[in-house]
C-alpha cells in the first residue's frame, strides 16, 4: 500500500499565539479539501492552545516540538506527554538536531521520549541526520544506523510502524543547501534498509520517512517524487501560509508521479 504523504511544519521558536492563530486561519482555506497528505503544524508550547483552537474542524493537525519522558515531577521547564494529549496535541517532534546540538539530546533521551510519547498515544516524528563532517568522512550510514538503533531501542514493530522518521541532514537545515533528490533518496533508502534490519522488510515499507533541510515549494515535488521520500519536515518555508500550502501541493504532485 502506498504510504501517505506527511508534510509537517516545525515553527521552532517562532510565532506568538496571536501570530500562530493568524497563520492557521490563513492556511485553512489554502489547504481545505486536501486529503492526499497529512498536514501538521508544530508551534512552540505557548502557541499550541491557540493553534489547536484555530485548527479545529480542519485537516490541519497539531504537533509539539518536544516532550519529557517522565509523567510529572521536579523537572523544571519540561512538559509531559499527558499534558500535550490533554491540550489536544496529536504529533510530537523528537530528537531534532537543534535539540541534539544545543540542549544535550542523545539517542538515549530520544528513546525515552519516544517511549513516553507512544505510551500516551502521541504520534512521533523522530529526527535523525548527519553533520557535514560526518558526511564528508563517509560516516553517514553508520551515524544514521546508530541514531535509529538507539532511538528505537525497545520499540515494538507495531509501534514502529506508526512512527515517522524525519531524515534531516544537519548541513541542510536552515542553510538553504538542500540535499539533491538523488542524495536524499540514496540516504533514505539506507534508512529504510536499516529499519528492515531492525524489524522486517514489511514493517520498513510501512514506515514513513520525511526529508527535512531547506525544503521549499520549488524543490518539494522533485524530492517527494523519490521512492523513499514520503514528505517533509519544514522549517523556514512553513512560517508563511502561502509558501507552506504551495509546498504541500507540490509534494503531493511529486508523490502522485511515483
Ligand atoms: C527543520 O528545522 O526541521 C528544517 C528542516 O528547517 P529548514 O526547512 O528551515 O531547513
Amino acid at each position: 500500500m502506498a504510504r501517505k504523504v506527511i508534510i509537517a511544519g516545525n515553527w521552532k521558536m517562532n510565532k506568538t499565539a496571536a501570530e500562530g492563530k493568524a497563520l492557521v486561519e490563513e492556511l485553512k482555506p489554502l489547504v481545505a479539501g486536501v486529503t492526499a497528505a497529512d498536514i501538521v503544524v508544530c508551534p512552540p508550547f505557548t502557541t499550541l492552545g491557540a493553534v489547536i483552537e484555530a485548527a479545529k474542524g480542519s485537516n490541519i493537525k497539531v504537533g509539539a516540538q518536544n516532550v519529557h519522558w517522565e509523567k510529572s515531577g521536579a523537572f523544571t521547564g519540561e512538559i509531559s506527554a499527558d499534558m500535550l494529549v490533554e491540550a489536544g496535541v496529536e504529533y510530537v517532534i523528537i530528537g531534532h538536531s537543534e535539540r541534539r546540538q544545543y540542549f544535550g539530546e542523545t539517542d538515549e533521551t530520544v528513546n525515552k521520549r519516544v517511549k513516553a510519547a507512544i505510551a500516551a498515544g502521541l504520534k512521533v516524528i523522530m529526527c535523525v541526520g548527519e553533520t557535514l563532517e560526518e558526511r564528508e568522512s563517509n560516516k553517514t550510514q553508520a551515524v544514521l544506523d546508530a541514531q535509529l538503533e538507539g532511538g528505537l531501542a525497545g520499540i515494538s514493530a507495531a509501534d514502529a510502524e506508526g512512527i515517522v522518521i524525519a531524515y534531516e541532514p544537519v548541513w541542510a537545515i536552515g542553510t538553504g543547501k538542500t540535499a539533491t533528490p538523488d542524495v536524499a533518496e540514496e540516504t533514505q533508502a539506507g534508512i529504510r534498509a536499516k529499519l528492515a534490519a531492525l524489524y522486517s522488510k514489511e514493517v520498513a515499507e510501512n514506515i514513513r520517512i520525511q526529508y527535512g533541510g531547506s525544503m521549499k515549494a520549488d524543490n518539494a515535488e522533485a524530492l517527494v517524487s523519490k521512492k523513499d521520500i514520503d514528505g517533509g519536515l519544514i522549517g523556514g518555508a512553513a512560517l508563511k501560509a502561502g509558501s507552506f500550502a504551495e509546498l504541500i501541493a507540490n509534494g503531493i504532485k511529486g508523490a502522485q508521479s511515483k
